[in-house]
């Protein structure tokens, strides 16, 4: 028998290491078991979001929005680039450099915070136990009086469209294109996909995007999910809704994709294709028969509010588990668990978890849509103020979108704030600590703001709940 420790962490993604930091933190002794392989073949820390995830992609979104500002933009701003050239195989590297930088930072991070690193496959064999099998095949049995299962998601793969080497991919994939392709096919309109199709639209690829749903981002509020629908297409993303993918077939190179409407049957030809259909939780083999740990049909792990799994010493966060999958969200579960193990009260209000979609414009949001509260039978009252009025929007070149604060009609409490535009993914803060603070609309609107910001928007659609945005005509207020 090997080492005994308080809490053994099984994976050390944005769930994992936080909750393996926090807990050493606590006075806990910590292990956390990880078994991803870098490209150089190394185990490293960081999981989905820092390896393939959040970071990659952003790091490509911004470079490439970069491209398309010198390109198209500088010259409206007096500002002549010249003739701007991509290296995408440089920009990749780039991306490689700072996936590379973060990993090996948590295994600082670790260090520093006496956190014991274990590489290897971790398995539940016990509720105090758990087997970790090396890279060599070679297995150590560890105690833990706790344990916190962090194993993440993976890309739900689709019968129509198998993965291939090269031409069809899961977002991974997506983030190693080694040149544009001409013409990019994606599967499915949620997060992921906008962004990547995003990405290789700015660089150049003609970008068709299938959606098997006939509504657009369902989950934000309506009038913004129609503003962004409307700036997306106009940015040359074809979004075809109420497409669902039926067949594929990969000949020559290129891959001919079948799709349904409803009414026909249609084909496109790509030279790559990614398919972004969701996530699935990666638990398969994670808790050992007989633990007695449970999981749903679809293997999320079944966990209370506190994330205690059927088992009391063993606790599950973050994609493994039932909510969004959201780094942020594994991150907040993880310091919960991470306290509770410790002996602390800890709980989380999963009513204000925000969400960013990194387009450009962003687009953010955080509570309740207008048409939420309606179908819960709340009456609202709401306030939206266009970038179009925003002096800094302006002189930021970034007049699309607008911000859209939704409000309790009779206690004027702050049920949701949507936004699209430049910086949303930041300014969304403001409506997380809104929903944190039980704060009214009128305390939004009662706010200095530093002008000129963004953020100005914010509170002029909390102003404007009223009828009293100073900065636009307000639309008369039904008494
Ligand atoms: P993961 O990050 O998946 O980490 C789980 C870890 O556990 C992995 O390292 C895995 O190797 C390890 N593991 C699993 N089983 C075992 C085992 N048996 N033994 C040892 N180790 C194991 N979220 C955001 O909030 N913002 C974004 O902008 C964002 N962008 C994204 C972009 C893309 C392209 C993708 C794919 C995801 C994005 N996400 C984003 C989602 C985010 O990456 C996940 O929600 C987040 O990583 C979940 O954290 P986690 O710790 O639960 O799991
Ligand atoms: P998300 O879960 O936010 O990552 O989004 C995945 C999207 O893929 C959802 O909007 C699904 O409707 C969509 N989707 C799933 N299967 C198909 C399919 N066969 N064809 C087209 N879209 C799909």
């Amino acid at each position: 028998m090997a080492d005994k420790f308080d809490v053994i962490v099984i994976g050390a993604g944005p769930g994992g290491y936080v909750a393996a930091i926090r807990a050493a933190q606590m006075g806990l002794k910590t292990a956390c078991v990880e078994k991803w392989i870098s490209k150089e073949g190394k185990v490293v820390f960081g999981g989905t979001c820092l390896n393939v995830g959040c970071i990659p992609s952003k790091a490509l979104l911004e470079a490439s929005h970069k491209f398309v500002e010198a390109k198209h933009d500088f010259d409206d701003m007096g500002i002549q680039a010249g003739d701007v050239q991509v290296d995408v195989k440089k920009m990749i590297a780039r991306k490689d450099k700072i996936v590379k930088n973060l990993t090996g930072g948590i295994a600082g991070l670790f260090k520093a915070n006496g956190v014991t690193g274990i590489e290897g496959t971790g398995k539940v064999t016990g509720s105090q136990q758990v087997e970790v099998t090396d890279q060599n095949g070679k297995a150590s049995t560890y105690e833990a009086d706790s344990i916190i299962i962090a194993a993440g998601s993976v890309p739900v793969e689709i019968p129509p469209t198998p993965l291939t080497d090269d031409i069809i991919v899961d977002s991974a994939g997506a983030l190693e294109f080694t040149e544009t392709p001409k013409r990019l096919g994606v599967i499915g309109a949620g997060v992921i996909g906008l962004e990547l199709g995003s990405v290789w639209s700015r660089l150049g690829a003609e970008v068709t995007v299938l959606e098997a749903m006939d509504s657009f981002l369902p989950m934000v509020d309506g009038a913004i999910a129609k503003e962004t629908q409307k700036l997306l297409k106009k940015q040359g993303l074809d979004i075809k809704l109420g497409a669902r993918v039926t067949g594929s077939e990969v000949k020559d190179g290129e891959v001919t994709v079948k799709y349904s409407d409803g009414d026909n049957d249609h084909e496109m030809t790509f030279d790559k294709l990614i398919v972004c259909v969701g996530r699935k939780p990666y638990t398969q083999g994670v808790v050992g028969d007989g633990v007695g740990v449970e999981t749903d049909e679809r293997g999320f792990i079944q966990v209370d509010d506190q994330c205690r799994t059927s088992v009391p010493s063993v606790y599950a966060i973050g994609d493994c588990v039932r909510g969004p999958m959201l780094a942020h969200k594994a991150s907040e579960e993880g310091i919960m668990a991470a306290d509770i193990i410790a002996g602390h009260k800890a709980e989380m209000n999963y009513d204000a978890i925000p969400s960013v979609i990194y387009t450009f414009p962003e687009v953010a949001w955080v509570g309740m849509t207008e048409q939420d509260a309606k179908a819960k039978g709340i009456e609202v009252k709401t306030g939206t103020f266009p970038f179009a009025a925003s002096g800094r929007a302006m002189a930021n070149n970034a007049t699309e979108g607008q911000a859209k604060i939704i409000a309790d009609a009779e206690t004027d409490r702050v049920l949701g704030l949507h936004i699209v535009g430049q910086h949303a993914g930041e300014m969304i803060a403001q409506g997380v600590i809104a929903l944190e603070f039980g704060s009214s609309a009128e305390d939004l609107a009662l706010t200095c703001y530093a002008h000129p910001t963004m953020s100005e928007a914010v509170h002029e659609a909390a102003l404007a709940v009223e009828g009293h945005a100073i900065h636009m005509a307000n639309r008369k207020k039904k008494k």
